[in-house]
């Protein structure tokens, strides 16, 4: 229902809350947190309000990290309990990502997954993307052609932003029917389903277009089609109250 992600120098626990907070409005039924520590990933994820995600974070704090990604979620598939809260994760437990929308052929994936010896740990249409994103990341090291070979393999609309340990200064989002926005500071980046979850702290704006993958650092962002090609870029200002 909601994303944010964050590449930068701050909490990137405390940017990704404060986001997921200004998108409470949508409606959700559970929230999660992923955030790159210590070259490991730490998760917290909770059903129901974000107060109960809150109560986790205080009782199990997370370790210090400058790239995380947060979700509030609507459940479609899988109902509204902490296993099936998003982010999910892959086996080793080194990839985490979260997921807007519908994977439509998640089944026979989930079914493909299982033969190779995976172990589905939700009842979500989206683990699957986190498993095949560890398979994929395996061969290239790289989060965003990960993302760019899984998306090819995906059917119906999302929106997924993912992190891999192993590219600890990375977020990695793509679309594809439903709207992700890139938030541009200075030496930090942004990434949400509403550009209400950054606009206090960057107004510059690029919209991903269908079927693009945006790779996040703290110094930039590079956009491309989920075939690779060098994708145009429309970088905008965002110029409406933020207190509104
Ligand atoms: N289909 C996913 C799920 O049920 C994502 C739902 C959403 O958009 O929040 O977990």
């Amino acid at each position: 229902c909601g994303i944010v992600g964050y590449v930068g120098a701050r909490s990137a626990l405390d940017v990704v809350m404060a986001g997921l907070k200004r998108l409470e409005y949508r409606g959700y039924d559970s929230a999660g947190v992923a955030v790159l520590a210590d070259g490991g990933l730490a998760t917290a994820k909770r059903a129901g309000k974000l107060v109960n995600l809150e109560k986790e974070l205080a009782e199990h704090p997370l370790p210090a990290g400058a790239t995380g990604i947060g979700h509030t979620r609507w459940a479609t598939h899988g109902g509204p309990t902490d296993a099936n809260a998003h982010p999910h994760l892959d086996n080793a437990g080194r990839v985490a990502v979260v997921h807007n929308g519908i994977i439509e052929n998640f089944a026979a994936l989930r079914a493909e997954l299982a033969e190779r010896g995976h172990d589905l740990a939700s009842e979500t249409d989206t683990e699957v993307v986190a498993h095949l994103l560890a398979e994929e990341f395996s061969a290239s090291a790289d989060l965003a052609e990960a993302m760019r070979l899984v998306c090819r393999r995906l059917e119906g609309a999302f929106t997924l932003v993912a992190v891999h340990a192993d590219e600890p200064d990375v977020v990695v989002g793509a679309r594809r029917n439903s709207p992700l926005v890139v938030g541009v500071g200075e030496g930090e980046t942004f990434l949400a389903s509403d550009v209400a979850a950054f606009i206090a702290h960057t107004r510059e704006a690029i919209e991903l277009g269908q079927d693009q993958v945006v790779e996040l650092r703290r110094d930039g962002v590079t956009v491309t089609g989920f075939d690779g090609s060098p994708a145009e870029v429309r970088a905008y200002h965002v110029d409406w109250d933020a207190s509104a």
